[in-house]
């Protein structure tokens, strides 16, 4: 029997942006910067895909939780060809507050109401880079979890996952239903085609609210303050290896 997916897609500052932070320190400007499907998440939803065109999964869900924006990844997701859309809006005061705990509420919730066998995320979010989603999400379903993977494999309602450690990898064996997280090197996303993104306008997008899905979005940590790194001094030549010892001992370095 084939399995079904959830993957979670979420939209993010663009990779390519330079994040800027609010001149009061209480955030990063989001206003008028472009945004993506946070790049783990592509891996993510390229894995499913392969998995369905494998016969692994038959039917691929894709979640977002945020701002109206968020129809615009999930179309994204559909395009590439996931199969349904759910949008978990949030939007205002308690997007910008929403922590990952709430946002693994939400997904384990979609999980358990679609019966899915496998959800798949990203190992980390680009623009908040908190790396607890995944691991909240199989705590609060009592899922087994494969995280950082670089290799899947399915086979009789199991996942063969290899991980990427230190010097070398491990290869584990998970029992589905079951929360895996992508890693980099799982694979090379595609990109949608003209045909694919207007086929994915009519693909079904459901619309729901944190309290249809019985979960308390409130934050239990508050963000303090926001500081830009600190700018990087202009560096300087030498024209020897002595010379650029003689500076090292200069400043102590050596
Ligand atoms: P994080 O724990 O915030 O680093 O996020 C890890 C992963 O959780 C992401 O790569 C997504 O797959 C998923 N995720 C996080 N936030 C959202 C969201 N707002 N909507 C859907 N999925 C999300």
């Amino acid at each position: 029997m084939a399995i079904r997916i959830l993957v979670g897609v979420k939209r993010a500052i663009d990779y390519a942006v330079k994040v800027q932070v609010k001149t009061d320190k209480t955030g990063v400007v989001t206003e008028g910067v472009k945004h993506s499907m946070n790049p783990f998440d592509e891996i993510a939803v390229e894995e499913a895909i392969r998995l369905k065109e494998k016969k692994v999964a038959q039917e691929i869900i894709a979640v977002s939780c945020g701002p109206t924006q968020c129809q615009e990844t999930l179309r994204t997701a559909l395009a590439l060809g996931a199969d349904r859309a759910i949008h978990v809006e949030i939007n205002g005061k308690d997007y910008e507050t929403l922590q990952p705990l709430a946002i693994s509420k939400l997904i384990a919730a979609v999980a358990k109401k679609e019966s899915v066998d496998l959800v798949l995320l990203g190992k980390q979010a680009i623009d908040d880079d908190c790396n607890q989603t995944g691991q909240m999400v199989a705590g609060l379903l009592s899922w087994p979890q494969a995280l950082f993977a670089s290799k899947v494999d399915i086979k009789d309602k199991k996942a063969e996952v290899m991980r990427e450690i230190d010097g070398g990898s491990e290869t584990i064996r998970v029992k589905l239903p079951a929360v895996i997280t992508t890693d980099l090197r799982l694979n090379q996303p595609r990109f949608a085609n003209l045909p694919s993104i207007q086929k994915a306008k009519k693909k079904p997008m459901a619309k729901m609210s944190p309290s249809d899905l019985g979960v308390d979005i409130k934050p239990h940590q508050e963000y303090l303050s926001y500081e830009e790194p600190p700018k990087r001094q202009g560096g300087g030549r030498v024209s020897s290896v002595d010379e650029l010892i003689s500076k090292l001992k200069e400043k102590g370095l050596v």
